[in-house]
């Protein structure tokens, strides 16, 4: 009789919509937990952790996006990075010889874009890379390249060990993905270890990178149209760098496509001086 009369209270329960209601908020409270604990951060911002009434595609709030200086018309045209002056080419392109057809970046290396940078390379922040090959997957389509493969600047083994990631590279093969396009990053190789870019002045580190990457496999680029990848194009040596050995392989076309470039204000005053590790 008893156990009649619970399973009748609970059929009850079963069909009262107002503990339905109650048992559903909580699971999906508890599935809410869940989620944010496996992927930290998915629903706040990245920058300030304010909850995003709506997740996005470059997981920031409106208010920090809004601070952050996207790239569009006041730049090189070959490096991208920021031109005040009318010149079409920033002095550093007018003066060195730039082996990449061209190089587009999203948004300046300072701020709240230079903050990301630092947390995703040396803070261990791994999780941030969506949102930048999202980022780049946009600038992608809005300059209109064409490529058949995507590549990403190497980092040393040394470097690769220490950080425990090549932060470029999971950029690269998230945004290849994003595009459906191959990701052949492994055909390029960083063989010698050089100082690091940081400490050395314009000149010097054009001659730090030379000879420094190699390709492994030809196969892979030879009559290709490349886009190359990296967080921050800084001077600009690597990505030329890469690009040179990219087209002595073979490669038909080297693009570059960076997150961000040094700001007006770096490039204009001492390029050697500011604390970004091209690396
Ligand atoms: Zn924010
Ligand atoms: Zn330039």
């Amino acid at each position: 009789m008893r156990a009649d009369k619970k399973k009748a209270d609970e059929a009850k329960d079963y069909a009262n919509p107002k503990k339905e209601g109650k048992a559903k908020k909580t699971l999906v409270k508890l599935i809410r937990n869940i989620r944010q604990a496996i992927f930290v951060d998915k629903y706040n911002c990245l920058n300030c952790g304010k909850e995003l009434s709506n997740p996005n595609r470059y997981g920031l709030c409106d208010e920090c996006k809004s601070k952050i200086e996207f790239l569009h018309d006041d730049i090189c045209h070959k490096c991208g990075r920021q031109e005040r002056s009318e010149a079409d080419y920033c002095l550093t392109c007018q003066n060195h010889e730039r082996h990449f057809l061209r190089n587009r970046s999203v948004c300046v290396y300072d701020g709240i874009a230079k903050t990301m940078i630092h947390r995703y390379k040396f803070g261990g922040k791994k999780y941030y890379a969506p949102y930048f090959a999202n980022m780049l997957a946009d600038k992608y389509l809005d300059e209109g390249y064409d490529v058949d493969v995507i590549v990403s600047v190497p980092i040393s083994k040394e470097r690769a060990r220490k950080r425990g990631y090549n932060q470029s590279q999971i950029v690269a093969k998230r945004l290849a993905e994003a595009l459906k396009l191959p990701y052949v990053g492994e055909c390029i190789v960083k063989n010698k270890n050089n100082i690091e870019q940081a400490k050395l002045s314009g000149k010097e580190r054009e001659e730090n990178v030379l000879g420094v990457y190699k390709v492994i496999d030809k196969i892979a680029v030879k009559g290709k149209r490349i886009l190359v990848v990296d967080d921050v194009l800084t001077t600009g040596a690597t990505m030329s760098e890469v690009a040179r050995v990219l087209y002595k392989a073979g490669a038909q076309k080297v693009e570059g496509l960076t997150i961000c470039a040094t700001s007006y204000k770096i490039q204009s005053s001492n390029l050697g001086g500011e604390e970004n590790n091209e690396e």
